[in-house]
Order: C-alpha cells, then structure tokens, then sequence
C-alpha cells in the first residue's frame, strides 16, 4: 500500500530594506497578516499559497498535514532580534510538536534581514534540517526578489521561486513545489539542485522584453522536461547581503552535471541582456510634463508608477515629491493612491465624510521624500478596514481615506501597501476614467490591474529614500563583483562558460 506522506507547513516572510529608516516588530507582522496553525484563510497570501493547495491534497487524501503559523509584514527596514527570534522559535517548536514528519513545506519571501541575522530563510532551513535530519524532504517558495544563500540550497530539496513579476504566478510556484516535494517522497524524483550566480542586479519585469521571452523560455524547458523545475532569483538591490544578485536555479533528477549546464547557460544568456532588462524610467519632471501631453490626445488616463517610494521595497510609501510637483504645474483632475499617513487618517476619520479640514499629510518619514502638504482639503470618503486585491489574494490598506483638493484627488491608508489594484481607487470612490492623470506606487505589480483602464504607463524614478542605483548604495556585506558595481563580474568565467553548447 502507498505510503501517505506527513506535511508540515509554514509561512515566515517579509522583504528587508536594510537602507530603510523603518524598524519591523511582531507589530508590523500582525498588522499584515498572522494566523495561527489551522486558523489560514480560505484565500491565498503571496508566499502563504501552499496552505489551501496543501489541504485539497489533504482532502483527496492524498497527505496528512500539519498546519503550522502563517505571516507576512509588509516589506519594511531591519527586523529587531526579539521579532525574529520569536517567529523563528515558533516555527521550530511546532516542527518539534510535529510528529513524525516527512515532509516540510515552507513558503518564504527570501530578503528577511533581521539586526542579529544576515540570512534568516538560510538558518530556518538550517535549523529545520538540524531537528529532523537529512531524510526529511524540505521544500520551499520564494519570491524572486530574494538573495539566495549557500545555506537554503545546501539544506533544502527543492526551492521554486515565482517566475512572474507582477507576481501573478504564486499559485503555481507552490503547486510546483508540493508537487516535487511529494514525488521526491514517493522516490518518482531525486532532485538535485544546481545554481549559477549571475553576477548582476537591476530590475527584471516579465510585462516587457527581452525578460518576457527569457520566462516564456524556461517554461518551456520545464514542458519538455529539461529540468523538472527552473526559477531565476532578480535579487534585491535594497537589501545588503552578501547573496545580493540574480541567480539562477535549476532542478534535475539526478543528473548535477546537466543542471549546472543550464543554469550556467541560461545565466550567461540573461547576464548579456542585462542593459535591456529595466523599464525605461523619467525624473518627475519628465514624466509629468510626458503626462500632460499625452493626456490631451487619449481619452483614458495615463498612469505615472513612482517605482521607488514602493512600500513593497521596505520604503514609507509617504513620498510627496510628485504631487507636490503637479501641484506646483496646476494639474487637474489627477489621482494619486496612495500615501501611508496614520495620523492624517485618523483626522480624516474624526472630522466625518463631507467635512473641509485643514490636514497635513505624507512626508513625514524621512527628509530625501519630500515635506508634508499642507491643504484645506475635503473628505471624500472613509473608509474602515479597506482591502485591495491582488489576484486571489485579500491585501489589507487599514483604515483609510480619500481627500480632494484643488482638482487633486489622494488616497491615504494606514497599513502599508504598494499600488496592486484598480480598487484601490474605486474603494475609496474615486471614479478612475474621470481622471487625466493616476500617480501610484508600485515597481510593477500594478500591471495587470492598471493595463487595460490607461492608454500610457509611464515609470518615474523619483529619487528619494530608496537605494536605486547599486553603484552608489555603499553595500558593506556584499562582498562579490555583481554588475553594474562591477562592469565585467565574469571576466574570469567567461571563455569557459560562454563555450557551454547544451542544446536548451
Ligand atoms: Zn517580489
């Protein structure tokens, strides 16, 4: 008779801007998103996706399933030690209380930097392997936007990471990875890992080529079973660790020599493309004065990203430089969702929808995002516990609210979070094809929501708070020559690698 595998699974992640003035406690976790074993919601969170693919499978009968905590912070600057310690220790005694497991599924972000760790997923992973031993299968997801350690490949069986950004595909990465983790268990599969280290950073879309057909390449490869599994890691240019960069990971059965192959060649291919990867990007300047313009000959409207106050890149998310610039050229009839501003909220709250306040708003984290705005404003709307979607995924803004002013409509919210959705607008009663003009802030999660209700999108790159340009950021752990620090990080290699002839 078929043996029913023990699962136990889990969910620890944030991504660290370890530039950000901002501090995470448990506070930020709980205010994301924390569950308790069992108490996981119906609907799937970013890196939470394996607990209700996980529990079909428990209902087919197919495994026997251990829940255990399942959290998310949004992304923020260095976790205290007391935080991590606590989360990581929760972990490692529902593991402990676990039984006898043989399976481990963790659904990780990959980037948590804590101020007494420099690799938090490596020594979960470690330490989850100490408990159980080498025979237990440890599987795990990660976000792209990660720094892979020597330590997670070292002690993990098989790691997927989203091959989509906008992160679209999370659901299937952790399909993926359940999937492999069991037919390792069921000795169908020996995976084996192999990675390449491709030596850059800078950012990776997958809405736009050449990154577009570079994903569209690897899914192929999976289709006809080159590798059972192929993930690339973007890397995360916010976060100093010494595993800073895109990598490449490969999975094999069995076969170590082939997986170095391709990860090598693929790595190579996608370090040659590395000028063409970034979206062109304007000043805020420029892309206001590109906005006017190209608003007057479209009817729907064009949408500016601020790429770099992302409060999913750890950052406030309270930056004003924008606004404050189409204030200051009298431009009308423009949203902009949104500013995290507690405080402002709160007053907004108090004083009731229809009230005219004088507020003062954003601003207020750190000096390189602007000064507050100071304005007569009217309350539009308030709204309690407002969500935005993402995919299938439920993404808390707290309490929030719209203000108008001077033709001028603003979101404010009170949980952290990048722009993901149209409904971050409509939510709060702002009628988003009325408008010239939408300011948001998101690297390229938007994407899919935004495309079809604007005829332009144009990225800024405001600078501010955010460490975005890797020749400047003054990394101190990073110790490896990656591209664009360095311009030729494969100098050495090069002859021998770009003479690998695997036919991929
Ligand atoms: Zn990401």
């Amino acid at each position: 008779m078929k043996k029913i595998p023990r699962i136990y699974c889990a969910s620890i992640a944030t991504e660290t801007n370890t530039f950000s003035p901002l501090r995470t406690d448990l506070k930020n976790f709980e205010e994301t998103f924390y569950v308790k074993p069992n108490k996981h919601p119906k609907t799937p969170t970013l890196c939470s996706a394996i607990f209700p693919i996980l529990r079909k499978r428990k209902k087919k009968g197919e495994i026997k399933l251990v829940e255990g905590t399942a959290t998310w912070a949004e992304p923020g600057g260095l976790i205290n030690s007391k935080t991590w310690n606590y989360l990581k220790n929760e972990i490692l005694s529902e593991v402990k209380k676990g039984g006898k497991l043989d399976i481990v599924i963790l659904g990780l972000h990959g980037a948590m930097i804590s101020d007494n760790c420099i690799d938090c997923e490596g020594d979960l992973i470690k330490s989850i392997r100490n408990i159980l031993g080498p025979k237990v299968i440890i599987g795990v997801t990660f976000d792209p936007h990660s720094h892979l350690s020597k330590k997670c490949e070292d002690n993990a069986n098989i790691i997927t990471v989203f091959k989509e950004f906008p992160h679209t595909d999370f659901v299937e990465t952790a399909e993926d990875c359940i999937d492999l983790s069991i037919k390792t268990f069921d000795k169908i599969i020996k995976p084996q890992i192999s990675t390449f280290d491709v030596k850059m950073i800078t950012i990776l879309p997958t809405t736009k080529e050449p990154m577009r057909s570079f994903v569209d390449k690897i899914k192929n490869l999976e289709k006809n079973n080159t590798a059972l599994s192929i993930s690339i890691i973007h890397g995360f240019m916010a976060g100093d660790s010494p595993d800073l960069g895109a990598k490449i990971i490969t999975i094999t059965d069995n076969n170590k020599k082939k997986g170095d192959k391709i990860s090598s060649q693929l790595g190579m291919e996608l370090f040659s493309l590395r000028k063409y990867l970034a979206p062109k990007t304007f000043s805020a300047h420029t892309s206001l004065i590109k906005a006017k313009k190209l608003c007057q000959k479209n009817k729907k409207p064009i949408l500016i990203a601020d790429i770099w106050d992302n409060p999913g890149g750890g950052v406030a998310g309270d930056s004003t430089i924008l606004i404050k610039k189409a204030m200051s050229m009298n431009l009308k009839k423009i949203a902009l969702g949104s500013i995290w501003d507690p405080v402002a909220v709160n007053i907004c709250h108090a004083a009731g929808e229809k009230a005219i306040i004088n507020l003062r708003f954003g601003g207020k984290i750190s000096s390189m995002a602007g000064s507050p705005v100071n304005k007569q404003v009217l309350v539009k709307k308030i709204v309690k516990n407002a969500f935005q979607k993402f995919g299938t995924s439920l993404v808390p803004l707290g309490d929030s609210a719209c203000i108008s002013f001077d033709g001028i409509e603003v979101v404010l919210n009170s949980n952290r979070s990048q722009t993901f959705s149209t409904d971050l607008f409509t939510k709060l009663g702002i009628n988003i094809s009325n408008k010239k003009i939408l300011i948001i802030k998101s690297t390229n999660h938007f994407f899919h929501s935004f495309f079809p209700h604007v005829s332009n999108i144009i990225y800024a790159s405001v600078n501010g708070i955010y460490p975005n340009n890797p020749k400047k950021n003054n990394y101190s752990k990073l110790k490896r020559r990656i591209w664009p620090i360095v311009k030729k990080p494969h100098t050495k290699l090069n002859g021998k690698n770009m003479k690998i002839t695997i036919k991929i």
